[in-house]
């Protein structure tokens, strides 16, 4: 599939505006097992994001996800700023500029792998990978069985969200917590679910993406 500018800087815009429209509940959900500041933080990165929309779009596919990757780095801070960075960086090495679904699932799965790496983290520790990891696996599930696959992102995103709160913390500042953490949705979760309806959001409108096919 060939994204063109248009379409990238959708994305850009889709991305930017389901973070800055939820910064405050990111925030509260953070103030709850964290330090309250993950909104500002995540408003902060696709802010600057959103001011670069129009370069951004004009790259291609790999470089505008490279360059995306840095300017998350360089701006949202905390535990998040480097693991997003390190997401859509990641993502932006791995994929092709015309990458079928086969190329996405596994680019995605390498940016996924990347952020455990980078966080020391792996699922079950009420983090974004409760979100990023389902994707994983739904995309590399669809690729043989395309139909569907925008609902099945979502739900899958949905439904690891939902899973972080019953969990215990053991990274990241709710890790501090401890049981307390307990009955609670992780904010990063959260953000990573926005982004993925997000994206599906504006891939779902795709002729290519028509009837669950990337290409
Ligand atoms: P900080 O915790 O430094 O204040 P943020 O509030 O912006 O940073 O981000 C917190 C989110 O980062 C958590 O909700 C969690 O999803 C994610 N996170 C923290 N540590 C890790 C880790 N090691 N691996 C994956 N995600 C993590
Ligand atoms: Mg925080």
């Amino acid at each position: 599939m060939k994204l063109d500018t248009e379409t990238k800087d959708r994305l850009i815009a889709a991305m930017a505006q389901a973070i800055a429209s939820h910064a405050g509940e990111l925030t509260d959900l953070d103030r709850a097992i964290g330090d309250g500041d993950h909104g500002s933080n995540m408003k902060r990165g696709f802010d600057a994001v959103l001011a670069d929309r129009a370069n951004l779009a004009s790259k291609p596919l790999p470089d505008m996800l490279k360059a995306l990757g840095t300017h998350l780095v360089m701006t949202i801070g905390g535990a998040s700023g480097p693991l997003y960075g390190t997401l859509f960086m990641a993502l932006g090495k791995d994929i092709p500029a015309e990458p079928s679904l086969a190329d996405a699932a596994r680019a995605f799965a390498a940016a996924v792998n990347a952020v455990k790496a980078r966080g020391k983290a792996t699922t079950g520790e009420k983090t974004m990978l409760e979100v990023l990891q389902p994707v994983v696996d739904v995309l590399q599930a669809s690729v043989s069985n395309p139909a569907g696959l925008g609902d099945r992102v979502k739900a899958a995103a949905d439904a690891g969200l939902e899973s972080t709160k019953p969990m215990k913390a053991s990274k990241g500042r709710a890790s501090f917590l401890g049981e307390r953490s307990i009955g609670h949705l992780d904010p990063g979760a959260r953000s990573s679910q926005l982004l993925a309806h997000a994206v599906i959001g504006v891939l779902a409108a795709q002729p290519a993406l028509e009837g669950g096919r990337l290409s």
